[in-house]
């Protein structure tokens, strides 16, 4: 912020900091303590002229001193009083800098050590910046977004994300180090971007951006400004953009940008068209949500969850045998009917609800499991899903053991499902845990193989009992163009290391025939059964 009631010399400082620092000008010493006071985060050092009309600038300097709210604030003096340096030097202003001013270099570099030397000794700025590209993260990013909305209150924005797809492989291809340059490159591409249309960015997480800025019709030309090269010789790197267009300022800073979020799942591994746009159909998908968060604490507590169960049978012998059973939840919502888990989990993924539906569905099937052994003496062992939150919960272990106990179950009596997927982040936390799982002996199938991007040598280090092709992967091997290479070679390999596979989504006689010949002995899938409310299940474990 410069505080100067000159014209020429605001001209002159907008020109020596212009390219580097958005300006915020002050004409009066009472319009520098309001503006201070109102967006004290968001400014990165305080140029003072001390002949100002009104309060002094020595009276400013003063004041902004006196709080220590602003110790965090380097205030740099400019007069052509050199008598008032020593004065201000012992109310803390940081630097001086003559009038006449000296060339726009030299202030800049001033500016820019001052600010630099602020940044690095307060530890508040570690948490403005994310480390590796040096852009705003997220908290910062929205409060500094409400700050511009206070002072462009009749700008119309647009709340913009981009996503680069499949980073992971970008990683796994070729290397962490060359990933974080990939995002580097992205960062200062974003930050040309912002220089040019006034606009702020971030980046939010590992590898997605946000970017707020006054609105504009062309998302094409932002998308190629901030293209990046994969590597030497190689393509771009693919990114894909959700745009919240002309946003309602009525909504808070982070609905807006889920909504740009919305916009940019929709177009994943869209090939033709990488620019999503929120629209109105997104905007139901969001109310049904909105409302399916709404009704959560009242479906738990009414037990609207209902826990169906999926035969898996073993078909290595001539007659299929029942072997296990896998717990699916649906929600029979009062209002809205049979609500399917393909539109609530990701969404309580996302929010954490997931936790408690999933203990939720433990303890259902554990009692499930208790009933069926007391009531039709069957001991059928039965897999829960468990998402990659859970894993994050310390006291996940002893839930399972408590889970087990309450129930009177043996520990290989409950099967633990977890995804492919949440190996692959933290990993080592995640094997650590599932390690111990194992050495209580829970049996661990790892679901939807073959779906993210772990590698198969993967399995050699995995505590894992069994493995779950993706239903996907099945798919495409019996595509129009029956390809078995890849589920042959899977198979295979997982055998080698002594673990055998589950198939998943297995509709046809032919494919339950090619599964067994490759060397697949368990099966679940709509040839044998859709998954079934418990009682209407019980037709298999009477026959058993
Ligand atoms: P999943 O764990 O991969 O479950 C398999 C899904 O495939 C189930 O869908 C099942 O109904 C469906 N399916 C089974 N056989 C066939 C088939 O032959 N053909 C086709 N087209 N589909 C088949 P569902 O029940 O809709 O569940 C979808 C996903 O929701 C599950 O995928 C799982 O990721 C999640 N989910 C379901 N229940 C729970 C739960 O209690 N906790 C958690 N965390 N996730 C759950
Ligand atoms: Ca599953
Ligand atoms: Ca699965």
């Amino acid at each position: 912020m410069l505080v100067e009631d000159d014209i020429i010399n605001q001209e002159m400082i907008r020109e020596s900091v212009g390219g580097t620092y958005d300006l915020i000008v002050a004409e009066t010493g009472e319009e520098a303590l309001l503006i201070i006071s109102e967006q004290y985060e968001t400014l990165s050092i305080v140029l003072l002229d001390l002949n100002l009309p009104g309060i002094k600038g020595v009276e400013v300097l003063k004041k902004i001193r006196s709080d220590p709210a602003y110790s965090r604030l380097p205030v740099i003096v400019m007069t052509s009083d050199s008598e008032a340096e020593v004065e201000c030097f012992t109310l803390g202003a940081v630097d001086f800098i003559p009038k006449p001013y000296p060339a726009s270099k030299i202030i800049l570099a001033r500016i820019l050590r001052t600010v630099e030397f602020f940044e690095n000794r307060d530890i508040l700025s570690f948490t403005e910046r994310d480390h590796l590209t040096g852009l705003y993260n997220k908290e910062f990013f929205y409060r500094y977004a409400e700050q511009f909305d206070l002072h462009h209150k009749d700008t119309p924005m647009d709340a913009i994300v981009f996503d680069i797809n499949h980073f992971h492989t970008i990683n796994d291809r070729f290397g962490k180090k060359h990933g974080d340059e990939i995002l580097k490159n992205i960062a200062k591409k974003m930050l040309a971007v912002v220089n040019e249309s006034r606009g702020i960015a971030c980046r939010s997480d590992a590898d997605r951006f946000m970017l707020y800025c006054p609105h504009c019709e062309d998302y094409g030309a932002i998308l190629n400004a901030i293209s990046v090269p994969l590597g030497e010789g190689e393509t771009h790197v693919r990114l894909r953009m959700g745009v919240y267009s002309d946003v309602d300022k009525t909504l808070d800073i982070e609905r807006r940008f889920d909504r740009a979020k919305i916009a940019a799942d929709g177009v994943k591994d869209n090939l033709t068209n990488p620019i999503g746009i929120y629209d109105n159909s997104m905007r139901e998908t969001e109310m049904l949500a909105d409302r399916l968060i709404n009704d959560f604490p009242t479906a738990i507590r009414e037990k609207q969850f209902v826990v169906f169960y999926q035969p898996k049978f073993n078909v290595h012998g001539d007659k299929p045998v029942l072997s296990s059973a896998e717990a699916l939840v649906r929600w029979k919502h009062p209002k809205l009917g049979m609500v399917s888990p393909g539109v609530f989990i990701p969404l309580f993924e996302k929010n954490g609800l997931i936790q408690e539906l999933d203990r939720y569905v433990w303890c259902e099937a554990a009692a499930q499991i208790h009933d069926w052994k007391e009531r039709l003496n069957v001991s059928l062992p039965v897999s829960v899903n468990v998402s990659r939150i859970d894993l994050y919960d310390p006291d996940l272990i002893d839930r399972f053991l408590d889970i087990v106990r309450n129930n009177g179950l043996s520990v290989e009596e409950l099967l633990l499902e977890i995804t492919e997927s949440a190996y692959t982040e933290k990993s080592e936390l995640i094997v650590e845990k599932v390690k111990k799982l194992r050495e209580l002996g829970f049996k661990i199938e790892m679901d939807d193989f073959g779906s993210g991007y772990s590698s198969l040598s993967m399995l050699s280090y995995m505590p894992i009992d069994v493995l779950k092709l993706d239903m996907q992967f099945i798919r495409s091997a019996f595509g129009e163009r029956m390809d078995t290479r890849l589920i042959d070679a899977m198979i295979r390999l997982a055998d080698s290391f002594g673990i055998p596979t589950i198939a998943e989504g297995v509709e046809t006689a032919e494919q339950v025939l090619v599964l067994k010949r490759i060397g697949c002995y368990i099966i679940q899938g709509y040839y044998f059964s859709r998954p079934l409310p418990a009682d209407e299940f019980e037709k298999f474990l009477k026959v058993k």
